[in-house]
C-alpha cells in the first residue's frame, strides 16, 4: 500500500503530486486515534483523500467522529 502523504493544505488542493490527476478526491476512513480536543469515548475516524486514478492518499488533518 503507499504511504499516506500529509499535507498542510492552505489554498487550492485538488490535483494528484503523484499522477498529476486534477478533478479532486475520493474519500476514505481510516481507523486512527485522533491528536487533541478528543472527547474520551468516543470514536474518530481521520478522513483522508485517495487519488481515483494511481490511489495515493493525502491526510489532510480531517477527523470525525463515530457515534
Ligand atoms: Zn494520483
Amino acid at each position: 500500500m503507499l504511504n499516506t502523504l500529509e499535507r498542510h493544505v492552505l489554498d487550492v488542493f485538488e490535483a494528484c503530486e503523484k499522477c498529476d490527476y486534477d478533478r479532486g478526491f475520493q474519500l476514505a476512513l481510516i481507523k486512527r486515534r485522533a491528536d487533541a480536543g478528543t472527547t474520551l469515548g468516543k470514536e474518530r475516524l481521520r478522513v483522508v483523500l485517495v487519488c481515483p486514478e494511481c490511489g495515493q492518499r493525502y491526510d489532510i488533518g480531517w477527523s470525525v467522529e463515530v457515534e
